[in-house]
């Protein structure tokens, strides 16, 4: 198989690396990918998002598979070209990545098929709309813009003075682009958050190895939130009975909803819950893999990737073929100082090789490029060190240790990553 992965991230670098795997791919492409995807596959100098672009290169290159990463080109109707030139594409529809591209499409979904949820005050398309409804809600009161923000989108108001601040940055000084055109109030959640994410071909599905992620820059949770700083996987995450609670009360009612919409869904399906006192919730779904924990979840993998995407675009996903190797898997970010505010590139990365040699780790490339033989940083998060390990506490230590081997000028990552890791629970447990 020739497969072209698409996009420069972490997440794509561990697609490359597991596809890279398997006996059948003789040939990887990735647009644009990174100084880390470069060692590993074909890199051409496209921008994901380009849907024209993209499509021109694959009618040029003819993959037998196509593997999106990120969510723009989903948005963008990306799929949809290629379903249209018959070539095969994982990745859901533009209209079923509404489901992460819009959030007022995403929460009507769920309200239409009682899939639980924040209740929802209601959506609104000026600022004097969004006031005058804030006088009747309980706080903290959730603001979310309804379009793609760059993960800036959602805001928990305590009060009025907040939430008009950020009202007025999003619908009157459009700080957030198109994306903060509208506007939704919703109420505000309590518990623990836990991402479970799927993988289907549109009537079967598989969940993948459940992974938490950190969001905020500095250990102990503290600081701006970025695209996280880390993840870890273990199967003791996910005690049985909930995994079982989340199967029947959000993960089959959504893919039914979406058959009943006359919507087909294919690809990655990844769905944030809030574990509240009265049972999971739905807070967000992302219609691909989330970075890092992709990388967390890519890392205990234990089968052939590019047969079970394979199957999934033929639409005869076996569940019972996803095996997983026992234990547990980290993955500790390195980010550019600064980062997620303003940051400098073009630092000079050093022990690469010397990490190579510790077993069960691997270093994923986020924001990296060559300059000639030499690997830069170049963006926010530079690496993802991911480890595998018979316990947490075990590839945790892999990762840390690889993480002490390498340096560039101005670099952090959380000292934190799968401390205090104890297993969610069920509601009323
Ligand atoms: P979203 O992109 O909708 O998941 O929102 C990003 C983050 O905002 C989530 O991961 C939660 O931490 C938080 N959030 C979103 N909706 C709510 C809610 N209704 N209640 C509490 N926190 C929320």
């Amino acid at each position: 198989m020739k497969i072209l992965v698409l996009g420069g991230g972490g997440r794509e670098h561990a697609l490359v690396w597991k596809l890279k795997q398997s006996p059948r791919v003789e040939k990887i492409w990735c647009a644009p990918g990174n100084g880390g995807i470069a060692a590993e596959a074909e890199c051409v100098a496209i921008d994901a998002g380009d849907v024209g672009a993209i499509v021109a290169l694959a009618e040029k290159i003819q993959p037998d598979l196509t593997i999106v990463g990120p969510e723009l080109p989903l948005v963008n109707g990306l799929t949809d070209a290629f379903r249209q030139r018959n070539s095969a594409v994982v990745g859901p529809s533009q209209q079923a990545a509404q489901l992460e591209g819009s959030k007022i499409f995403s929460k009507q979904f769920l309200e239409r098929h009682g899939i639980p949820t924040a209740k929802m005050y209601g959506t609104y398309e000026s600022p004097s709309e969004v006031y005058d409804a804030l006088n009747s809600v309980a706080w903290p009161v959730v603001i979310k813009a309804d379009g793609l923000c760059a993960g800036k989108g959602v805001f928990l108001a305590p009060d009025f003075a907040a939430a008009k601040d950020f009202v007025q940055r999003v619908m009157e000084k459009n700080e957030l682009g198109p994306g903060g055109k509208r506007i939704l109030l919703e109420e505000t959640l309590e518990g623990e958050e836990l991402s479970f994410i799927i993988l289907t071909d549109g009537k079967r599905y598989a969940p993948l190895v459940p992974t938490r992620d950190h969001k905020r820059v500095f250990d102990g949770n503290q600081g701006p939130n970025t695209g996280g700083m880390g993840a870890y996987s273990t199967d003791e995450l996910l005690p049985d009975a909930l995994r079982e609670i989340i199967r029947s009360t959000i993960v089959e009612p959504t893919l039914q909803g979406l058959a009943a919409d006359g919507i087909p869904y294919q690809g990655f399906l990844y769905i944030g819950l809030m574990l509240t006192k009265s049972g999971p919730k739905v807070l967000e779904f992302n219609c691909r893999l989330g970075d890092p924990e992709a990388q967390a979840i890519l890392a205990r993998m234990d089968f052939d990737l590019a047969e079970i995407l394979n199957d999934v675009v033929a639409g005869c996903l076996d569940p019972s073929k996803l095996h997983w190797k026992p234990g547990a898997s980290a993955c500790v970010v390195l980010t550019s100082g600064g980062y997620p505010g303003k940051f400098e590139s073009g630092k000079k990365i050093e022990g690469l090789t010397a990490v190579e040699q510790i077993t069960g780790v691997k270093v994923l490339h986020a924001g990296t490029r060559l300059v000639g033989a030499t690997v830069v940083t170049n963006g926010g998060r530079v690496l993802g060190v991911t480890a595998v390990g018979e316990t947490l506490e075990a590839a945790l230590a892999s990762a840390y240790r690889a993480v002490a081997k390498i340096h560039f000028e101005g670099m952090h990552y959380r000292k934190d990553i799968g401390a205090h890791a104890t297993p969610l629970r069920a509601a009323g447990d």
